[in-house]
Parts: structure tokens; C-alpha cells; sequence
């Protein structure tokens, strides 16, 4: 999954990607308002995190503007302004949450759990193929019951698959979801996730299977 970092803290910004990383969520950072325009008009998002002080404005306005022009995109809204008009004023301008600095990361990350899961983006819970069941919150997998250790990447290919339920995730698409624009990404980077995930899943006796559909991407099925 992807989502759109807007905030002109570099290091605030960074340290926000990687925790979201770990969690299998792909970040675009935009460091203005401009920015920010420009990549939700290139690009699909499933969650906004929004900061309210950006060089050309106020986060809060911009958001504001979005929501009359009809788009409900999940948003959080980061602000070191902590007075209680202020959330309001957050909550009001069509924020889904609202979060005031300091804050941890974990903490922005079980937010954005909770507005994907209310906007039903993200849905937790488990999903089955065969023997295989997949948490998709904690990316926790497990087969006949035992616990499989995976990657975060490797967790989120499993999840892409997982959630198109039999249908083929392209090599494309999985490269957009498992990858941020910085990442130095080699031609066969997903063969080799692909790869990766099909050793575990069968050394630890998966009954689903990757499947290669050639020249357009894979799917997971029951094995026959
Ligand atoms: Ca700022």
C-alpha cells in the first residue's frame, strides 16, 4: 500500500518512511503543498499524512480544498500547534485524525490503521489460501498453525497477492506497492522477492503457490 507524506522536516520525514516500511507501507514525501498536488494527481493513495506549517501554507487550508472538491483520501494530520481549537480546527477542515508533536511513530502508525480500517481501505483481519493464514495488520504469517518468519517486503508481496484472491498482482503494480521512489530498484527485484517468498512458503509445506503468469505478473492459489 501507498501513501502520500507531506511534511518539510526532512529527518522527521525519513524516520516517519522508514517506521511505515516496516509496516508495508510504501511513502511518496512531498516537502510543499505544491508538491503534494502534483504526485495525488499522478498517483493513487490509499492515506495522506498532512502536516499543518508548510513552506507555501497551511496544510489545514489545502485539505480543506480537497474535501470541497469531493476527495474523502484518508488523511492525518500532523501539527506542533497541541491547543484543543486547534484539533478541532483539524477535525473540522475533514481530517480523519489529527496528531500533535512530538509523537512516536508507532503511534502514527496504529492511526493510520484505524482510518484505513474505517474508510475500509484496510481491512484487519486474516486471509486464508489453503493451509496459509495471513495476518494482514500484523503481517504475521502462519501455516498449520506454525508462525513464518518473513521480511516486511516479503510480507507485503504475500499481502498484495493475498488480497487480489486468485488474481494476477502485476510485476508493475507490486513494484509500486513495494517500493518507494528513492529505492535502486534492478529489473528483477520482484523475481527475486518472488523467489524468496516461494523457499519459505514451500520449506515450511505450503498447499498455495505462486503462480507465474509470463510477461504479466503472479497470482497465489491452491496448490492442485
Ligand atoms: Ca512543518
Amino acid at each position: 500500500m501507498r501513501a502520500l507524506l507531506v511534511e518539510d522536516d526532512v529527518a522527521l520525514a525519513a524516520a516517519l518512511a522508514d517506521a511505515l516500511a516496516r509496516a508495508a507501507i510504501m511513502v511518496d514525501h512531498a516537502t510543499s503543498i505544491e508538491e503534494a498536488r502534483v504526485r495525488l494527481s499522478t498517483n493513487a493513495y490509499a492515506a495522506m499524512i498532512l502536516d499543518r506549517g508548510l513552506p507555501d501554507g497551511d496544510g489545514l487550508v489545502f485539505l480543506r480544498n480537497m474535501r470541497q472538491a469531493g476527495k474523502g483520501l484518508p488523511t492525518v494530520v500532523l501539527t506542533a500547534r497541541g491547543e484543543v481549537q486547534a484539533r478541532i480546527d483539524g477535525l473540522d477542515a475533514g481530517a480523519d485524525d489529527y496528531m500533535t508533536k512530538p509523537f512516536s511513530p508507532d503511534e502514527l502508525l496504529a492511526r493510520m490503521r484505524a482510518i484505513l480500517r474505517r474508510n475500509g481501505t484496510y481491512q484487519g483481519r486474516e486471509v486464508t489460501c489453503a493451509n496459509l493464514m495471513f495476518d494482514v495488520d500484523n503481517l504475521a504469517l502462519r501455516i498449520e498453525g506454525q508462525t513464518v518468519a518473513l521480511s516486511a517486503r516479503e510480507a507485503g508481496l504475500l499481502g498484495l497477492l493475498l488480497r487480489r484472491d486468485g488474481q494476477v498482482v502485476t510485476k508493475r503494480l507490486a513494484e509500486d506497492q513495494l517500493f518507494g521512489p528513492n529505492d535502486l530498484l534492478g529489473s528483477n527485484a520482484i523475481e527475486v522477492y518472488v523467489h524468496r517468498l516461494r523457499q519459505k512458503l514451500e520449506s515450511a509445506g505450503s498447499r498455495a503457490e505462486i503462480v507465474t503468469i509470463r510477461g504479466v505478473g503472479y497470482l497465489i492459489k491452491a496448490r492442485q
